[in-house]
């Protein structure tokens, strides 16, 4: 499948950015090769783990770092494009056949500021998401809205099980 079909656009990059640097980009710039960042996190009184983030585009490359062990996932659609949203099952589907059966993983609906341009309604993104049994939030990169609290509590799962 073409990967600049699937998901190209939602907002990984920036939702990185933002979380790691506190910056956005109005840019669209296709992510090449893989990128990731670091950012310590306080995750309880006293504790702050060291999170190393990846971004990345196509499969391939989304396998390697998968098989690598990755604890967590972002599985990232936009609020103002359906097609993103109805693309889902197929990344659940590749989480699920390349990463640990236990992966954590957070259903984000980004651009949550274009609420003018809806296309997804938080009901049924919930929906998906308890059948699924994700955890959801919408966020945007944008405003910032909820992406430092995403970020956050995808952390502080993955360390409550891990510890
Ligand atoms: P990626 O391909 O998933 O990594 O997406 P990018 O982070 O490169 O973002 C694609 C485009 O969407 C860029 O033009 C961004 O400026 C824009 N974008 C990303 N996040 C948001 C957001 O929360 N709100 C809005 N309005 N635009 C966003």
């Amino acid at each position: 499948m073409d990967d600049e079909m699937l998901d190209s656009g939602t907002g990984k990059t920036n939702l990185l950015s933002r979380f790691s640097r506190n910056e956005f980009s109005f840019e669209t710039k296709s992510t090449v090769g893989v990128e990731f960042a670091t950012r310590s996190v306080k995750v309880k009184d006293g504790i702050n783990i060291k999170a190393q983030i990846w971004d990345t585009a196509g499969q391939e490359r989304f396998r390697a770092i998968t098989a690598a062990g990755a604890t967590g996932a972002f599985l990232v659609y936009e609020i103002s494009k359906r097609q993103s949203f109805l693309n889902l099952d197929t990344w659940l589907k590749e989480i699920k056949d390349s990463a640990d059966a236990n992966i954590l993983i957070t259903l984000i609906g980004n651009k949550s500021d274009l609420k003018e341009k809806r296309e997804v309604t938080t009901e049924e993104a919930l929906a998906y998401a308890e059948k699924n049994n994700l955890s959801f939030m919408e966020t945007s990169a944008l405003d910032g809205e909820n992406v430092n609290l995403a970020f956050q509590q995808i952390l502080q799962q993955i360390y409550s099980i891990l510890s």
